[in-house]
């Protein structure tokens, strides 16, 4: 029994960027936040496009940049008063899904009754706070990776706390979102790669949680056949950087990954993400996707060696791989890794020797908000220590 809902809609159109003013318009918005990341959107020049088609709209543009790959809190509270202060109307999005994920927890903080301080907003992802309302939120995908676009959740972090924390909402849906593959292909390889993987990741986090496949025989079946497609794609990409039709198609497939789609009948999910957010935690240099490759092998071998999901493990291995036994998940999981010329392991990631107290550093503040799904009765900090120590 399950309800699958998701109310964004997706444009996947090559140079399609600019034509998002045409929404927000004929939704009857006048004014815009643009959120965006460093320089790369102006660039490739997607920012004046778009800046010039809402301006032609007579729409009122105000700007928030920086926002960085595991954004912090801090440029989204600037964001909310921006919004607060000018009495904006909707948030523009374009980036990957960094930008997408702050504008979720922006449009958010926008509404906050009069009384309550910006500063507030954290108190959502610290799951004290409701969220009631949120401003109308449109964007422009730069990047496919997390399905930031096509869903109602985010990801924020606080650095002093050392909290990378999620929070999510039903107000939090795009309500249009245009990814253009093409300016994707302009990425350097390890950002591309990097998005590859958390796709997959995402994937692998609720089927790898369904204790039986065959219950959810169908999402089952649509998730395989996506990381197949990801890796396919990845693999013609890695080669020939403009293949559109391979660019398109791993997009979609991204997106699909992590629309609800994708874990429709599955409770909850894994815990590597949530393993791997501690190292964005600890180090904001560690890109998401790099992290989960090396976390999700590690995460295999401590579930199996408790004799734990060894059945979907193989079942995986073999509709992957052509693999036996979770060994054969982790070996080609790696082999793909390797191929595409990501870490492997800790070391590698950090590039520097990860010591015992380094390790201990991520389980403590894994430990703040130890999220995943385990089984009943599980040590959840002996099993994390046991992960990270076999990075
Ligand atoms: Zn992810």
């Amino acid at each position: 029994n399950f309800e699958w809902h998701n109310p964004t809609k997706l444009v996947v159109k090559a140079d399609g960027g600019p034509e998002i003013a045409d929404y927000i318009l004929k939704d009857g918005h006048k004014s815009v936040l643009l959120v965006y990341g460093q320089q790369a959107i102006k660039k490739i020049g997607l920012y004046d496009n778009i800046v010039t088609q809402l301006s032609k709209n007579k729409i009122q543009i105000f700007d928030l940049s920086g926002i960085r790959p595991n954004p912090e809190i801090k440029k989204v509270i600037e964001g909310i008063n921006i919004c607060r202060n000018n009495n904006i109307d909707c948030v523009l999005a374009v980036g990957g899904g960094s930008v997408y994920d702050s504008c979720k927890a922006i449009i958010v903080g926008a509404k906050f009754p009069a009384d309550v301080p910006s500063s507030k907003i954290w108190e959502c992802f610290e799951g004290t706070r409701q969220v009631d309302s949120a401003l109308p939120l449109y964007g422009v995908l730069t990047i496919s990776a997390t399905g930031s676009e096509m869903n109602c959740g985010g990801v924020v972090q606080d650095d002093e706390q050392k909290k990378k924390w999620g929070f999510g909402s039903v107000n939090c849906y795009p309500r249009v979102s245009i990814i253009d593959p093409k300016i994707q292909a302009e990425l350097p390889w390890f950002q591309q790669t990097n998005g590859f993987v958390d796709a997959i990741m995402h994937l692998l986090e609720f089927i790898t949680n369904a204790e039986e496949p065959e219950i959810v025989e169908t999402t089952y079946a649509l998730d395989i056949s996506l990381i197949k497609s990801i890796i396919k794609c990845g693999n013609i990409l890695q080669y020939d950087q403009h293949n559109y039709s391979a660019r398109a198609n791993f997009c979609w497939a991204a997106t699909c990954a992590l629309n609800n789609l994708s874990s429709v009948a599955i409770p909850g999910c894994g815990a590597v993400h949530f393993l791997q957010h501690a190292m964005g935690a600890v180090n904001p240099k560690i890109s998401h996707g790099a992290g989960l490759g090396v976390a999700f092998p590690a995460f295999v071998k401590v579930n199996a060696q408790r004799g734990l999901k060894l059945k979907t493990y193989s079942r995986i291995a073999q509709d992957v791989f052509g693999r036996q036994g979770w060994q054969g998940l982790v070996e080609g999981f790696q082999e793909m890794l390797r191929r595409w010329g990501h870490p492997t392991s800790l070391d590698e990631l950090f590039e520097r020797k990860m010591e015992q107290g380094d390790r201990d550093e991520l389980l403590r503040v894994y430990m703040l908000k130890p999220a995943g799904s385990f089984k009943q009765g599980t040590d959840i900090e002996e099993f994390a220590r046991e992960v990270y120590k076999n990075m």
